[in-house]
């Protein structure tokens, strides 16, 4: 019998219409390496059979061959926006016209900053914190106002993250004499700055 046996090409059978039988003679060598494929899928493909097994190591190996080709099945996820302020027409025309052209950083006398130099649109919880381009979200500050919320929000943040020890402290009313509370108020030196 051993005359019959065949290295040639796989021949497929048809049996249905979209059933093939394939007659495939291989060494004990690919016997083991079905086996071993089956064990270490064992957990993402419990008993599965081995033209699964094989299917998925040929859609391996196409997908390989397409990323060399420079094919991606999916693209990845769109590019990040260059800019870290990208907020669209629309929001900063609605943002515009609601805080009427001017800055509205609160100043402690409980007007607002009113200036009309340098408008950036800031985040009000900034995108790195999870905030959205949303006219809620965004409002008109002036550049130096801008960086001042930039370091009063990163500066809480930070508190938040590595000292959260002062925020527990805070939550069981052991502050005292409203020193914490300080930390949000503007600091009239950044209010004068050359910034
Ligand atoms: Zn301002």
């Amino acid at each position: 019998m051993n005359a019959q046996i065949s290295r040639k090409a796989p021949t497929f059978e048809p049996l249905t219409a979209d059933l093939r039988r394939m007659h495939l003679t291989v060494t004990k060598r690919f016997e083991a390496k079905v086996a071993a494929a089956k064990e270490a899928l064992s957990h993402s493909h419990p008993g599965a059979s081995t033209e699964v097994i094989l299917e998925a190591a040929l859609d391996l190996l196409l997908d390989r061959a397409k990323k060399r080709k420079g094919l991606v099945e999916k693209p990845r996820r769109e590019k990040r926006p260059s800019r870290p302020d990208h907020i669209p027409a629309e929001v900063k025309r609605a943002v515009w016209v609601r805080d009427g052209g001017c800055c509205r950083w609160a100043l402690e006398n409980g007007g607002v900053c009113g200036s009309r130099q340098r408008l950036q649109y800031d985040h009000i919880q900034p995108k790195a914190l999870g905030g959205k381009p949303t006219i809620e979200n965004v409002r008109l500050l002036c550049a130096r106002h801008n960086l001042l919320a930039a370091r009063k929000i990163f500066g809480d943040a930070w508190m938040d993250r590595y000292a959260p020890a002062s925020k527990a402290t805070a939550a069981t009313g052991r502050r005292d004499g409203g020193s914490a509370g300080a930390r949000s108020e503007v600091p009239a030196a950044a209010l004068t700055g050359p910034t």
